[in-house]
C-alpha cells in the first residue's frame, strides 16, 4: 500500500480495514454490475459501531469526534469499497442531535446507533430549484395535528434502504417571508408508512451504483410531532449540517485517491512495454506524483476541518475546501490510474472503471465545485453575493 502519513488513527485504520478485508474487490463489483446494494457489507459496518461513530454514547453510539469518524469513511473507500451506499446513516442524525427535542432524541437516536432503524435518506433537491433551494416548491400545511405535504424530489438517495427521511419543505410561502431562507422546515417521514399513503418512489437508473429516487407527495401526512425544532427554521438547520457532511465526503474522495495511487503505483511498476516497467517514464511517473501530492494536501485540510469542527469552532471554509481539494485530487488520481492501465482500465475486473465512475460524483454532489467556490469567493474573500 502506498505511504501515507502515519497518523494517530492507526488503531482505527487497522480495525476499519480488517472489516473491509472480508468484503473483497469481487464483492462490491458483483454488487455493482447487479446494481445491487453492498447489504452484508452495510450490516457489517453498522454491527461493528462504526456508523454511529458521531451519535454520542449516551445514545448508544461510540461519541467519536469527526476526525475519527472521517477515517472510518476514508478506509472504506480506500478498501475499495463506497460509503455513497451508508454515509447517510452516519451524518443524517446530525440534524436531529443539534435541533430535535429531548424526547425525539430519546426515540430515533438509539434504534438508529443499534441500526435497527436507518435514517440514510435526505430529502431536499427538487427538479425546478435544482441548487436554489430557497425556491423549493414542496409544501408542508398543518391541519390540526398534522401536516400536509404536496411536491416533489429528486436524487434523492438510499429510500429504499432506509425507514426514515428527513425531508426540507416549505411551510410559509416564500411570498410571505422577509427573508427567502425563512419559512422552510424539516420532518421525519416514516419511508415504509409513507409508501402505502402519499408518497410515490421511482428509481432513477445512474451512472453509478448508487440507490437514487424521485419522489412525488400527494397529500403525504406526518405527524405534527415529527417536526424537527421549529418551525420556519429548516433551512438553517440543514445548513448546520453541511460542514460535517463535506468533511466526510472530503475524506471519501482521500480514500479513493489513496486506492487510484495504490493501484496504479503497482500496475505501472509491473507492467512492461518496450522492454522496461511504464512507470519507468517520466510521462507516466509524473501525473501519479502530481495526484499523489494533491491528496496529500487535501487530507491536511481535511484535518484542519476535522480539528475545527471537534473544537466547536467555525469551519466552513475548510470543511468547503477540503472537499474541494479532495474531490479534485481523487478525479485527478482516477484520471491517472485508467490512462496507465491502458486498455485494462475498462474492464470490469480491475474495478478501475468502477471507482472512476464513483469518485466522479463528487465533483457534483452533495453539493458541486462552482457552489464551493461561490462560497468562499462571497463568505470567505468578502466579494461581491452572486445570487
Ligand atoms: C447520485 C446523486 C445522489 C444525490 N443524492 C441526493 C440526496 O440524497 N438528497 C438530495 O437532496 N439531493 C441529492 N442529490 C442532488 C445533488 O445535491 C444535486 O444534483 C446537486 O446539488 C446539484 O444540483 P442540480 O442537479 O439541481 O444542478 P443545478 O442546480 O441545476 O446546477 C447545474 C450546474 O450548474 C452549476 N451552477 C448552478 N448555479 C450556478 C451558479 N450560480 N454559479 C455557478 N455555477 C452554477 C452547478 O454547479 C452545476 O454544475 C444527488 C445527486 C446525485 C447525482
Amino acid at each position: 500500500m502506498v505511504r501515507s502519513a502515519p497518523d494517530r488513527y492507526q488503531e482505527i485504520r487497522d480495525a476499519v480495514r480488517a472489516l473491509c478485508a472480508q468484503f473483497p474487490d469481487s464483492y462490491h463489483r458483483e454488487i455493482d454490475a447487479q446494481r445491487g446494494y453492498p447489504e452484508a457489507f452495510v450490516d457489517a459496518l453498522t454491527s461493528a459501531g462504526w456508523l454511529a461513530a458521531l451519535i454520542p454514547q449516551e445514545y448508544g453510539g461510540s461519541g467519536l469526534g469527526l476526525a475519527e469518524a472521517s477515517v472510518v469513511m476514508e478506509e472504506i473507500n480506500r478498501s475499495g469499497g463506497n460509503a455513497g451506499a451508508c454515509h447517510g446513516q452516519m451524518y443524517n442524525m446530525g440534524t436531529l442531535l443539534r435541533h430535535g427535542s429531548d424526547a425525539q432524541k430519546q426515540l430515533y437516536l438509539p434504534k438508529i446507533a443499534s441500526g435497527e432503524w436507518r435514517l440514510q435518506s435526505m430529502g431536499v433537491t427538487e427538479p425546478t430549484s435544482g441548487t436554489d433551494t430557497t425556491k423549493i416548491r414542496t409544501t408542508a400545511v398543518k391541519r390540526g395535528d398534522r401536516y400536509v405535504v404536496n411536491g416533489q424530489k429528486v436524487w434523492i438517495s438510499r429510500v429504499q434502504h432506509s425507514d426514515w427521511m428527513i425531508l426540507l419543505a416549505r411551510t410559509t410561502p416564500l411570498a410571505e417571508v422577509t427573508k427567502k431562507t425563512e419559512g422552510m422546515s424539516i420532518f421525519m417521514v416514516d419511508l415504509r408508512q409513507a409508501e402505502k399513503s402519499g408518497m410515490t418512489v421511482r428509481p432513477i437508473a445512474n451512472m453509478v451504483n448508487h440507490e437514487t429516487n424521485e419522489l412525488f407527495f400527494e397529500n403525504l401526512e406526518i405527524p405534527a410531532e415529527n417536526l424537527i425544532g421549529q418551525e420556519g427554521r429548516g433551512f438553517k438547520y440543514i445548513l448546520d449540517g453541511l460542514n460535517a457532511e463535506r468533511t466526510l465526503i472530503a475524506a471519501e474522495c482521500i480514500g479513493d485517491g489513496w486506492w487510484f495511487i495504490d493501484r496504479v503505483t503497482k500496475y505501472a511498476s509491473e507492467r512492461v512495454v518496450f522492454g522496461r516497467p511504464i512507470g519507468q517514464n517520466q510521462g507516466v511517473q509524473f501525473p501519479i506524483a502530481e495526484s499523489y501530492i494533491e491528496v496529500a494536501a487535501a487530507n491536511l485540510m481535511r484535518f484542519r476541518a476535522c480539528e475545527l469542527f471537534d473544537a466547536h469552532q467555525p469551519c466552513g471554509a475548510e470543511a468547503n475546501m477540503a472537499k474541494y481539494l479532495a474531490a479534485k485530487a481523487s478525479w485527478e488520481a482516477a484520471n491517472a490510474c485508467i490512462q496507465f492501465h491502458g486498455g485494462f482500465g475498462f474492464a470490469d475486473e480491475y474495478d478501475v472503471e468502477r471507482k472512476f465512475r464513483e469518485t466522479r460524483l463528487y465533483q457534483v454532489a452533495p453539493i458541486s465545485t462552482n457552489l464551493i467556490l461561490s462560497y468562499v469567493a462571497e463568505h470567505v474573500l468578502g466579494l461581491p453575493r452572486s445570487f
